[in-house]
């Protein structure tokens, strides 16, 4: 079976980009709000890892087929996002590939009005944004192949998995 990326090299990285946030905000809390489901095992192990204030919150993105709705258009469930006004909030996402869901929970956010927004992404596919939209912080660039593990599931299985790996070589073996 293949390993796309394997649970040392994402402790590794975790490590890494945990010192890069801790030096960007010079001791200021950070509210981390991660997208669900996907974001899960991001957060936690993020958050363990950083030398700073931090709280944690959650925001659901489903997309809904109503009559009244545009076929798969994003609806944001804010229910268990904390009071971030005026604080800064690092936004952060299992996988960047269209950009949309992050595009709209951008938007989500910023209606909050907190202090400062940063985005932090686990994964980025290459070649397939079609929104222009720069994250700070980047785990892994990766090709354009369907990935689970670590948080990302294939109809909510395969998130246990403490690495990323390709779903059809998981198929397939
Ligand atoms: P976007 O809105 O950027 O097109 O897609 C982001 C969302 O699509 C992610 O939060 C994730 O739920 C899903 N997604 C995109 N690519 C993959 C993938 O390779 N594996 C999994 N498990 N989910 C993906
Ligand atoms: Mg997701």
């Amino acid at each position: 079976m293949q390993v796309l990326i394997s649970q040392a090299q994402i402790g590794e990285r975790m490590r890494e980009l945990a010192r890069r946030i801790a030096g960007d905000y010079q001791g200021q809390p950070v509210t981390l709000l991660g997208i669900l489901t996907g974001s899960l095992m991001f957060v936690a192990d993020l958050v363990r890892l950083l030398d700073l204030p931090s709280r944690i919150g959650f925001m659901q993105a489903s997309s809904y087929r109503g009559a009244t709705t545009t076929p798969g258009k994003l609806e944001l469930l804010a229910g268990l996002v904390p009071d971030v006004r005026d604080r800064h909030v690092l936004l952060l996402d299992d996988i960047l590939d269209t950009g949309r869901t992050l595009n709209r929970a951008i938007e989500a956010v910023r209606e909050l009005e907190p202090r400062s927004l940063r985005v932090s992404v686990l994964l980025r596919k290459v070649g397939r944004q079609e929104v222009a939209l720069e994250p700070d912080y980047c785990g892994f660039e990766i090709p354009n192949v369907f990935v689970v593990g670590y948080g990302l599931d294939y109809n909510d299985e395969y998130r246990q998995l403490p690495y990323i790996a390709a779903l059809d070589s998981l198929r397939d073996s």
